[in-house]
């Protein structure tokens, strides 16, 4: 078994998805594997709302890179299982991820938003 992410030094001290990753700040965690976690957003945006992060320090989507591929796949493997879980899977859900200043960022670790619960308007 591999060591985990975090024990390979690629977290960053001072960054709030970190501590969740590392058990430091407490979450409700809904999915997890060697990847990612799966966790409720803490001020959802719809009736349901989960956060996919990837346990390794990355600011943006913009600084993902071909050494990510197995990290990233496995984010989005994890939230597929999430909305299996949570019964959206067949109604449907939305994975979106905000990219700095005008995507909306506030927390500067990737992660994507798993959105549903409602029927969610158009893009934009
Ligand atoms: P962003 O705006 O960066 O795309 O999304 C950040 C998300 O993280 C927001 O939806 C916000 O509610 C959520 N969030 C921020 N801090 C915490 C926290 O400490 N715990 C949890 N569960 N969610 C958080
Ligand atoms: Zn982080």
């Amino acid at each position: 078994m591999r060591r985990p992410l975090f024990e390979r030094g690629v977290m960053d001290d001072n960054c709030i998805f970190c501590k969740i990753i590392k058990g430091e700040i407490p979450a409700e965690v809904l999915v997890e594997n060697e990847s990612a976690i799966v966790f409720k957003d803490i001020n959802p945006s719809a009736p349901i709302h989960y956060l996919g992060v990837p346990k390794e320090h990355i600011a943006t989507l913009n600084d993902v890179g071909a050494q990510h591929a197995e990290l990233v796949a496995g984010t989005l493997r994890a939230l597929a299982e999430a909305a299996d879980k949570l019964g959206v899977a067949e109604s449907g859900y939305r994975v979106v991820t905000n990219v700095n200043r005008d995507g909306g960022q506030e927390v500067f670790h990737l992660h994507l938003h798993l959105l549903s619960g409602r029927r969610l308007g158009k893009m934009g």
